[in-house]
């Protein structure tokens, strides 16, 4: 007779493998159902992870090509691709290891293979061996996340045209390389291969680089990989690819008129699509939205019973997301009193270099929701830890409004950003005003002294400009 759990998961990315933890605390019966061989999902094996892991290197590395300056000299250092990879490889391996362990810790047991509904209260797995084997689920979560969106422009063959997947077991630095997109994956791409020496260029269709950031954000990171001499075309759009010499020839539009530009290889940064195939939405009454599943404000699909979350919900398409979504469809499912995601206060982290990090409204979203706006805008070349290190790059930009005070965004470009944003999170969750964040003593010198700094200018006093 098949199994019964409380709960099945269907997917164990941030979404599923959080989601079956926090079950498995609840005291819930749990099931996860993976089929890659390895739990974690894309964010683990093939996204966040592996990616920071080659920025940390290419960082590392344009630090100690500056090394002589801060007083080491360093003879003839060599950049080892191999080695930075295997690093990679490592770091990734290390997570997928403690994703194991926290399934058993949680009493969580793992099914390797294919998972479908097959009917009410049913999931079917296609296991590795080639059997099917049939769980009893009281709730079904859909956690099956997203896979890189191709175009028919670009036909990814992972030798010339790569997509986000591939690039990441490239076997040498290329001598050149175009990314088409500038969402974060083609950003972070750009710093990894400007910094390890790469001639590169960001073809974006839209008019920024990271255009759903503030446009004072873009503009900076814009300033600041032009200093870095990443090239970019904003406003193209991409029309051909073909084979040129050893490698490709990109004709596209732009404001300027048709263009070509050559290079060894391409990545196809365009964004990602959710995966619906195969997991048996047909056996449902859910109806896909433009592909993705549409829940309510409790992670519930149409089909009782069933939940979606993560990449396969059109909520942002982050890790962080898909695990807040997973904790409170699970606390639903276990009966406790839970509230609906603000979504307002989602953080936006991209690690190219320098970093850029947000959270909250931009100033332009603001302004449509109708709020009398005051901004505040303070460089980190003013602050001097960020000076230690020869790094004041960027700036950081306070979105408040004007009879309460009350923040509404926090908007960072420069070094650590994406740490320094969990401040702005906590301030915003708290629905602080900048005179409370202007009256917070920060620790001197940090970088995080920008907050403070921000929430004075935008006062209208800051000290140290
Ligand atoms: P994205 O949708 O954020 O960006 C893709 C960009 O490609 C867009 O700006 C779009 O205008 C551009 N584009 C699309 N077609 C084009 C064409 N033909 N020519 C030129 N430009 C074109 O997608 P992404 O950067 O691939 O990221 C996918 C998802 O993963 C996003 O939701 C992103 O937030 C998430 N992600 C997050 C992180 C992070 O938090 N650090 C890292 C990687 C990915």
């Amino acid at each position: 007779m098949a199994e019964t759990f409380d709960v099945v998961i269907i997917g164990s990315g941030p979404g599923g493998y959080v989601a079956a933890i926090r079950a498995g605390q609840l005291g819930l019966k749990t099931a996860i159902v993976e089929r890659d061989n390895r739990l974690g999902g894309t964010c683990l094996l093939r996204g966040c992870i592996p990616t920071k892991a080659l920025l940390w290197t290419a960082e590392l590395w344009s630090h100690v090509l500056h090394a002589a300056e801060f007083g080491i000299d360093l003879k003839n250092p060599v950049m080892n691709w191999a080695q930075a990879m295997q690093h990679k490889t490592k770091v990734v391996t290390k997570g997928a290891n403690a994703v194991d362990y926290l399934m058993k810790k949680n009493k969580v047991q793992v099914f390797k293979g294919q998972g479908r509904i097959s009917g009410k209260g049913k999931v079917e797995v296609a296991l590795a061996t080639g059997e099917k084997q049939v769980l009893e689920a009281k709730k079904t979560i859909l956690a099956s996340g997203s896979m890189c969106k191709s175009i028919p422009a670009l036909p990814v063959d992972d030798k010339l045209i790569f997509d986000s997947d591939s690039i990441l077991e490239l076997p040498a630095i290329p001598e050149s390389i175009i990314v088409v997109g500038a969402g974060a994956v083609g950003c972070e791409f750009a710093s990894i291969f400007a910094h390890v020496g790469a001639k590169t260029t960001i073809l974006e269709f839209l008019p920024h680089l990271l255009p759903i950031e503030d446009e004072d954000a873009s503009k900076e990171i814009e300033k600041q990989f032009r200093r870095r001499k990443i090239d970019y075309e904003l406003s193209a759009r991409v029309e051909k690819v073909e084979p040129a010499g050893k490698g490709i020839r990109v004709s596209m539009q732009t404001p300027a008129g048709p263009k070509t530009l050559e290079a060894s290889i391409l990545l196809s940064a365009v964004g990602r699509a959710p995966v619906t195939d195969g997991i048996g939405v047909e056996n449902t009454n859910i109806k896909l939205d433009k592909g993705f599943i549409p829940t309510d404000g409790l992670m519930r699909t149409t089909e009782p019973g069933v939940y979606a979350i993560g990449d396969v919900v059109p909520t942002p398409m982050l890790a962080h997301v898909a695990s807040a979504e997973g904790i409170l469809a699970v606390e639903h499912i276990a009966g406790k009193e839970v509230v609906p995601i603000n979504y307002d206060l989602t953080p936006n982290a991209t690690y190219c270099y320098p970093e850029v990090a947000s959270v909250g409204l931009t100033e332009k979203k603001a302004r449509e929701r109708g709020y009398d706006v005051k901004t505040g805008i303070f460089p980190f070349s003013a602050i001097t830890k960020a000076a230690i290190s020869e790094e004041g790059l960027g700036m950081c930009k306070v979105v408040a409004e004007k009879k309460y005070d009350e923040v509404l965004g926090v908007h960072l470009v420069g070094p650590h950003a994406t740490e320094l944003l969990a401040e702005a999170c906590v301030a915003l969750r708290l629905e602080t005003t900048t005179e409370e964040i202007a009256r917070t003593m920060h620790a001197h010198p940090t970088l995080s002294e920008i907050m403070h700094e921000t929430a004075e200018i935008t006062l209208g006093h800051p000290i140290h400009i």
